[in-house]
């Protein structure tokens, strides 16, 4: 089955060393599975975490494959490693994509925290570092194992389909998605069975085990905005572009400013005492304090290789044409834990857009629309 995509912002692939010059599948698969776990927890399954997550409580369960079918007719796996495979049990499918060539990394930020960004970043992103783009990603899907039964009688390409559905309506495909890459709509919806993903889901038995905190659709709010000016970032100077000399060629079509979303903040100037702090990060330490770090992240050494995991998301601004007014996704997890700040966090999130971009407009999108839109 041949599927095909159009990035609406650039893909990241890349490896440990910084570069995403090739399409790698693997960092495809990672975002795959992590989106196929989210909505087994939503309908109430378990999936286990393949990375083995280390938490407060231990390790999560990662499923152990049984052999013997009599015994055990699901192989003791949870719905996402009967897909994606686990020690014992290979993947169901094979992937391939092409379409997509390399292209500059660059990002462009207000000039007051250019040079904060450019530090940290340089440490994150090789000199030299690429991302992926183009008019169209293709990618292949091939089913492996015909003979062995799909759980719910399902056909295996739907399930993959309606998974590629929910990542091209809400969510985004690839590595680093928190950073602003990713974005995918279709170029041509393929015919396919959209009860499939959650019948599949569905068959699998009951399963106690505790998923509690990691990452779960239904806990999920999902934002589409919509910038019809994005301000002085539409004129933008090449002091405000990191690096300084890049020009890509996704420049027409992308914004890429998700950095100052996520973190801008103007220092507090010695001298005077005054100066505020703007963007995600800084708006939810004031909301939650301490508490945020769960979930804006904590960070290590660097913003990008967070302690704790974020689980606050922001593409770039994109848009189809250069007519289009520029758009983007958001999605925030919003633990158990702090589930009555929720409100507070969602609003706190859209407070900050519309402080940046005045003219803007917002689409909040819960559990239930999710529901009825993709599954
Ligand atoms: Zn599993």
């Amino acid at each position: 089955m041949d599927l095909d995509l159009t990035p609406l912002t650039p893909i990241w692939t890349g490896d440990a060393e910084g570069i995403s010059a090739t399409l790698r599948i693997t960092g495809l698969m990672g975002s795959l599975r992590w989106w196929f776990e989210g909505i087994v927890r939503a309908l109430g399954y378990y999936a286990c975490d393949p990375t083995c997550s280390p938490t407060e409580q231990g390790y999560y369960n990662a499923c152990q494959y049984d052999p013997d079918p009599k015994k055990n007719p699901f192989h003791g796996l949870c719905p996402a490693c009967w897909l994606f495979g686990t020690t014992g049990w290979a993947r169901r499918f094979r992937l391939s994509g092409s379409g997509l060539h390399a292209s500059e990394w660059c990002i462009i930020a207000a000039p007051e925290v250019a040079r904060l960004h450019d530090n940290w970043l340089r440490r994150v992103y090789k000199p030299g570092s690429k991302v992926l783009w183009g008019d169209a990603l293709k990618l292949q899907f091939t089913r492996h194992f015909t003979r062995i039964r799909v759980p719910g009688d399902v056909d295996l390409d739907s399930i993959f389909c309606g998974l590629l559905n929910v990542i091209s309506r809400f969510s985004a495909l690839a590595a680093k998605p928190q950073n602003g890459w990713g974005i995918v709509e279709w170029r041509e919806r393929p015919q396919f069975d959209r009860t499939a993903l959650s019948r599949f889901i569905n068959a699998f038995p009951g399963d106690s085990r505790d998923t509690t905190g990691m990452f779960n659709v239904k806990e999920t709010a999902f934002f589409e905005f919509s910038i019809p000016n994005p301000g002085r970032y539409a004129t933008y100077t090449p002091e405000m572009k990191i690096p300084r000399f890049a020009n890509p060629d996704y420049l027409s079509r992308v914004l890429p400013i998700a950095y100052d979303i996520r973190y801008k903040s103007r220092a507090r100037n010695p001298r005077m005492g005054g100066g505020a702090d703007h963007g995600i990060r800084p708006a939810l330490k004031n909301l939650l304090g301490r508490r945020a770090e769960e979930i804006v992240g904590a960070s290590a050494r660097t913003q990008d290789e967070e302690r704790f995991a974020s689980r606050v998301f922001v593409s770039h601004l994109y848009r189809l044409t250069p007519r289009d007014p520029y758009r983007f996704r958001s999605w925030v997890h919003v633990p158990p834990d702090l589930v009555r700040q929720r409100q507070a966090v969602t609003g706190a999130i859209q407070n900050v857009v519309t402080e940046m971009f005045p003219s803007s407009s917002c689409k909040l999108y819960t559990w239930a629309d999710f529901q009825k839109e993709v599954l």
